[in-house]
């Protein structure tokens, strides 16, 4: 059996997921294999910090935030929708500037 085939068992025993083959038989490699005992060193450091990482990190207060942060996008937009001046405005003036010189609106050039 190859080794990417016992790291892949040791990760998964690492994550506390079924290996796939019988423990004794990873140990085993794991006793005789130093790259995969030093690998398995290093994936069981990665995952504690991941986990240490997962409990400050998507907690209640991180879901709350986010929640908090979509609630901002969507009050914000409807604030600029419905004051007339500030977006309003500004959209006016765009597109009379675009389409103004070339065939205007008909309501402001002085044509007739
Ligand atoms: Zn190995």
């Amino acid at each position: 059996m190859r080794c990417a085939h016992f790291r892949t068992a040791l990760s998964a025993r690492l994550d506390g997921e079924p290996t796939g083959l019988p423990d004794r038989r990873l140990d085993k490699h794991l006793a005789r294999c130093a790259a995969c005992r030093a690998w398995g060193e290093r994936a069981e450091r990665l995952r504690d910090r991941v986990v240490e990482a997962g409990a400050a990190g998507p907690s209640a207060d991180w879901s709350a935030a986010l929640l908090a942060n979509l609630g901002g996008y969507g009050a914000g937009a409807d604030r600029v929708g419905a004051d007339p001046a500030g977006a309003g405005g500004a959209a006016a003036d765009g597109l009379g500037a675009t389409g103004g010189p070339g065939q205007g609106d008909g309501g402001s050039a002085p044509e007739r």
